[in-house]
């Protein structure tokens, strides 16, 4: 259930770091969504496509929708006539697919490189290397319908909080780097989404400037 005050607070802590809230709402009900988007909230994060679609339909158009999970090429298509931004790329091959679709609806979509910071296998994204050489040989030959706006990382889930700074520290340092070796990603290329529920504090002490919310604000997960 939705705590009006904590909602508020949250925007406010998040917005004076001069950062974006994302609301995550996965396995929440558009009922349930619907509350957040009356107390104000606009953008909504979503991890899987076909939840993401029948939210879509659902709920008011002017929600702006983060797809923020593991996207497969061949869903591609579902998304890319209204998605706002894609946080999860990660790889050539699904920014390839993604401006294919975005030539089809006439649009240019804004993505999100994902990095590989934490320590456990299972997490997706390019590795810092696989990020430079990647980045290296794309600005060369930029897609045409894809805006490159930033990276997103996700941290170990570790209670351990010097390791968290540590990933996120990690990540910001990447970011910097990129921004300021390959100017002609600019001026589109400012996002840098990390920070959840249990580490967006210090997500935003190291210098993130999008944190992507969900139980904190939804309550927990079933
Ligand atoms: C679920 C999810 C979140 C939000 O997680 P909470 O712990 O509920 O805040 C953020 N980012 C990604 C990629 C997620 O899948």
């Amino acid at each position: 259930m939705l705590n009006k005050n904590v909602l508020k607070t949250l925007h406010e802590e998040v917005t004076g770091y001069g950062a974006t809230l994302v609301a995550v709402s996965k396995t929440k009900t558009p009922d349930e969504i619907l509350t957040v988007y009356n107390a104000g909230q606009r953008i909504f994060g979503e991890n899987k496509v076909q939840e993401l679609l029948l939210k879509y339909e659902q709920l008011p158009k002017d929600i702006e929708w983060h797809l923020i999970g593991h996207l497969q090429t061949n869903k591609v298509k579902y998304i890319a006539p209204f998605v706002g931004l894609i946080h999860s790329v990660d790889s050539e091959k699904l920014l390839q697919v993604i401006s294919r679709e975005a030539v089809k609806c006439n649009r240019v979509i804004p993505c999100l490189l994902q990095v590989h910071i934490a320590e456990e296998e299972t997490k997706f994204g390019f590795s810092e290397q696989e990020l430079l050489t990647f980045l290296a040989h794309y600005t060369a030959k930029p897609l045409p319908n894809v805006l490159l706006c930033g990276l997103m990382g996700m941290a170990t889930f570790t209670q351990n909080t010097e390791q968290i700074h540590k990933e996120f520290a990690q990540l910001a340092a990447l970011f910097k780097r990129v921004v300021q070796q390959y100017v002609n990603l600019q001026p589109h290329f400012k996002v840098l989404s990390m920070g959840m529920s249990a580490d967006y504090r210090i997500a935003l002490e190291e210098g993130s400037n999008m944190v992507r919310i969900g139980s904190l604000i939804f309550g927990e997960r079933g």
